[in-house]
């Protein structure tokens, strides 16, 4: 079967693999049949996550039909169409009984799929701990629209959840890329009084504006974001800021449009370490929680996907077949032709 492998720093290859096999009971097979690329897939060719394993195929944002299951496998069987989660956990250790699952301490356990372990740029995939880490796909919710399920819309639903929004807050979303608009759609479900989005790409804060997830977009290449964000809340700084862009100065910026006591999420991933200046926020009193998504809430997220309160389908600028992922990776890499995500697919 042909796959993305990651080889080493800078290097990808779109290869012939083996096909996988079930290796533990809990295992299943998936075919896959839409798959998507990452920006952590990105963070990966370009060597910046250690725990990266050359000669992994790359891939953890996916869906497709069961294929196989091993013995221990209860809840799956052969022909139903899953979202997988980007997270593989065993659901029994110290920190899957807390919902911790990005933390599960199995071997398999974490985002180990294409990253440490084979995943979803493929033809078909081995998933560890089935029962735990596939979501069904209602028949009435498309591939496309249960694509993001496992891992951006994970991400955004574990950030809004984080974030500690009430009715009536205002909130800020650093980043308007996917896994800042998936933020956004999430932070909605709380029923905040305004969202405002920050990115440095108008074509991004546009999509935000004319899809509704953002009330108001602030750009800091002509404007100064925190006067902004400071005149749109009555001089007090926004009531949660999620930070899910990870740039040069974008943490700063989190803090600092902030208000006092206010949650700051950092849910962005970094390529350099940050800054955190204590005696510039002393007496600002905030709360700051970081890390990578606990995908612990796919079956809650496909409920509402069902049920239309949220809908990512926006997020999908470009489609492809597989034969063509390896254009898409430049496409994405290089942010070309105003691409926020791809749906490749891969069969049928
Ligand atoms: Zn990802
Ligand atoms: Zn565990």
């Amino acid at each position: 079967m042909k796959a993305v492998v990651y080889q080493g720093k800078g290097r990808l290859l779109f290869e012939d693999r083996p096909m996988p096999r079930i290796q533990d009971p809990k295992d299943a097979i998936i075919r896959v049949t839409l798959t998507t690329i990452c920006s952590s897939d990105i963070h990966i060719k370009r060597g910046a996550v250690p725990r990266a394993v050359p000669g992994t195929i790359l891939g953890h944002e996916f869906v497709g039909v069961v294929e196989q299951t091993g013995e221990g496998v209860r809840r799956f069987f052969p022909g139903d169409r899953v979202a997988v989660n980007v997270e593989t956990f065993c659901g029994e250790c110290f920190f899957c009984r807390r919902g911790y699952v990005n933390n599960c301490t199995d071997p398999d356990g974490g985002w180990a799929l294409g990253c440490r372990i084979d995943g979803g740029q493929a033809e078909y995939v081995r998933v560890p701990f089935a029962d735990n880490g596939l979501t069904l796909i209602p028949d009435s919710v498309s591939d496309e629209a249960a694509l993001f399920t496992g891992d951006l819309l994970s991400t955004g639903f574990w950030g809004a959840s984080l974030a500690e929004i009430k009715p009536q807050d205002t909130v800020a979303v650093i980043g308007a890329g996917p896994a800042g608009l998936c933020t956004m759609m999430c932070a909605a479900l709380y029923g905040p009084k305004q969202i405002i989005a920050v990115d440095t790409a108008d074509d991004r804060l546009n999509l935000a504006l004319r899809h509704k997830l953002a009330d108001t977009a602030v750009n800091p290449l002509h404007q100064d974001t925190v006067r902004e964000v400071l005149r749109l809340t009555q001089g007090r700084g926004a009531d949660a800021v999620l930070e899910a862009a990870g740039g040069r100065d974008t943490f700063q910026t989190a803090w600092q449009i902030a208000r006092p006591n206010a949650v700051v999420c950092v849910i962005a991933m970094y390529e350099e370490s940050q800054i955190l200046p204590l005696p510039d926020m002393y007496g600002k009193n905030l709360i700051f929680k970081t890390g990578g998504v606990d995908a612990s809430s796919c079956g809650k997220i496909m409920e509402l996907i069902a049920a239309g309160r949220l809908d990512a389908r926006c997020l999908i600028t470009h489609r492809t077949s597989f034969g063509h992922i390896m254009e898409a990776y430049d496409v994405f890499e290089n942010r070309r032709d105003h691409v926020i995500k791809y749906a490749i697919r891969v069969s049928e």
